[in-house]
């Protein structure tokens, strides 16, 4: 790496912050140290984002600096874990200091909401890519998965499907107006850190949405070995991607749009769900019920019931 990249990381990516779980060695050596306290375990998980691909040429760099960390904090909220570092790797074409310092500033204003640490990655020149891996901490013996889901269980989701969806749209015609409810959704996701961690010992199972409701519903389903129905009229939709749905004719839009971040999870009947923080049960809904038959069923309004096993597939289109 040259002296003018090792600049960059200092100016952009260096960070000292004594919250959270600070590392015992972070940025500038060949590895970062970190210290797992003993009653603790790690959960680590890697997304990147392409542009082109998961966001859009030419996009805002401090909104995919939070956009970027927010996909990856929302793996760790699905699972119950709490943010504690990530390391980053970028890919980018050319070292174009007014990006970096809006990248650098997405990134950190959402990484010090969750006092995570940034502790090393990699800069290398090439088309504009993102990688993050991150980490979180679990109590020992805890975590939330998608493989407990157990027949009878009600499955709940937080926030509403399909603004994401809706703020594609709007975003691909050059909207970046974040008082627009669906454009702020997709450019700028707030991942449910606070949410998973309340269900780690209240859920059976859990899933962040990012392939639509559909797909990641369908995963859990899968890997619990059960089925479900859902209530049509149940599923938390806003106005206007009802509006959205009526003008396109399909009903069915926002169980497959991607990029939602929200939470899918499922709850014994039984569980008292007054355990749970008064704002936070807020912002979740009940949807429908784990059953034995395999497969994931819509109940419509109508009377009408479809079987939905599909979201968005990167290599198989839509
Ligand atoms: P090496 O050649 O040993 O892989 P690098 O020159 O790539 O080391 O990186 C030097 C230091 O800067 C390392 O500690 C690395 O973790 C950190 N680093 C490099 N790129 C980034 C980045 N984008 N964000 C945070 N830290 C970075
Ligand atoms: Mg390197």
């Amino acid at each position: 790496m040259s002296s003018s990249e090792f600049s960059i990381i200092d100016e952009f990516f260096t960070v000292n912050s004594s919250q959270g779980f600070p590392p015992i060695l972070g940025v500038g050596d060949d590895c970062a140290v970190l210290d797992i306290p003993n009653d603790k375990q790690l959960a680590v998980s890697t997304d990147t984002l392409v542009e082109g691909t998961h966001f859009l040429k030419n996009s805002d760099p401090q909104l995919l600096g939070h956009k970027v960390l927010a996909v990856n904090l929302s793996d760790l909220a699905a699972m119950g874990a709490t943010p504690a570092w990530a390391s980053l790797a970028i890919t980018m074409p050319d070292i174009d200091k007014d990006w970096l310092a809006g990248f650098s500033k997405g990134f950190f204003s959402l990484a010090e909401k969750h006092s995570l640490h940034l502790i090393g990655g990699d800069t290398t020149q090439g088309p504009l890519s993102i990688t993050i891996t991150i980490m979180g901490l679990l109590p020992k013996h805890q975590r939330l998965t998608r493989g407990g889901a157990k027949v009878g269980d009600a499955i709940y989701v937080s926030g509403n499907i399909g603004d994401a969806g809706l703020g594609l749209l709007k975003a691909r015609s050059g909207s970046v107006d974040l008082t627009d409810e669906a454009v702020a959704a997709y450019l700028m996701p707030a991942p449910r850190v606070e949410l998973g961690q309340q269900l780690l010992t209240l859920a059976t199972s859990c899933i962040d949405i990012s392939d639509g409701l559909s797909a990641d519903l369908n995963h859990i389903l899968r890997v619990s070995n059960v089925g479900a129905t859902i209530q049509h009229q149940n599923t938390p939709i806003s106005d206007e991607v009802c509006q959205h749905m009526s003008t396109i004719d399909n009903q069915l839009w926002p169980y497959s749009t991607g990029d939602d971040y929200e939470l899918c999870f499922t709850i014994a009947n039984d569980v008292d769900l007054e355990k749970i923080d008064a704002g936070l049960a807020q912002t979740f809904t009940k949807i429908g019920i784990i059953e034995e038959a395999a497969g994931l069923r819509i109940q419509m309004s109508g009377g009408q019931q479809i079987t939905l096993n599909k979201g968005y597939e990167h290599f198989n289109g839509k």
